[in-house]
């Protein structure tokens, strides 16, 4: 039993170093973002029975028709979001299993993750309490209105697409701060938002692929 343990922990140290490796060959510059990404085990959030396909760089699904990021694009949107600087206060919409949460806890002060599906939220908090992470908030809301609470943030990141970007995490982005999100239906793109003291500058970027943004909780 102890040497069958050992030998998942082994395994998955490798296949993560393996990950990071091709992080940086797609393209990855930020050496913090890449740290981040090589201290959050990714296997202890996709299922048992997916866990050994936890660092190819693939979406895996997580139930309720959701999946689990792709590690490259997790890394981009965050690389993108950083810009060589602290996240400071974060808003990520779409927490799913907690994935993309954990690696924003490691570059932010202060992560707020919002989840509409109330099943997921409880995965996501059972697989972050293992990581004790003291700065990361789980909400079960709609993300489609931020999360005004605790606004302005400094940084928001969203992990579903919308057609447009949501009036209200417009209003809720602090002056100077940055969004990133998937924009589109079929074809989506993903689209960065900088707030500066005259108003909001809106930048297309990759093609990418995202579920959709969808308003209400259940
Ligand atoms: N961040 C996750 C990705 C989850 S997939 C990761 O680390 O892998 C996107 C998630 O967005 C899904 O769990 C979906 O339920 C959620 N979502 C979709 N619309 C939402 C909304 N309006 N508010 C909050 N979450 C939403």
């Amino acid at each position: 039993m102890k040497r069958e343990l050992s030998g998942i922990g082994l395994t998955s140290q490798r296949t993560r170093a393996r990950m990071i490796e091709r992080l940086r060959e797609q393209g990855i510059r930020d050496e913090a973002v890449l740290a981040a990404m090589a201290a959050v085990p990714r296997h202890i959030f996709v299922e048992e029975a997916l866990a050994h396909r936890a660092y190819e760089d693939t979406a895996l699904p997580l139930g309720f028709q959701q999946t689990i990021s792709q590690p490259f694009i997790v890394a981009r949107m965050i690389e993108l979001l950083r810009v060589g600087r602290e996240l400071g206060k974060t808003l990520e919409i779409g927490a799913g299993c907690g994935y993309q949460a954990a690696v924003l806890a490691r570059l932010a002060r202060e992560v707020y993750a919002v989840e509409r599906i109330a099943p997921l939220l409880d995965k996501a908090r059972a697989n972050l309490r293992q990581l004790r992470l003291p700065n990361v908030r789980l909400k079960h809301a709609d993300g489609t209105q931020g999360l005004a609470q605790a606004a302005p943030f400094d940084t928001i990141i969203v992990a579903a697409a919308a057609a447009k970007v949501p009036p209200p995490l417009m209003a809720q982005l602090a002056p100077g701060g940055r969004m990133l999100l998937p924009l589109g239906g079929t074809e989506q793109c993903l689209c960065q938002v900088e707030r500066s003291a005259r108003g909001y500058v809106e930048t297309r970027l990759d093609p990418v692929r995202f579920v959709p943004l969808v308003a209400g909780v259940e």
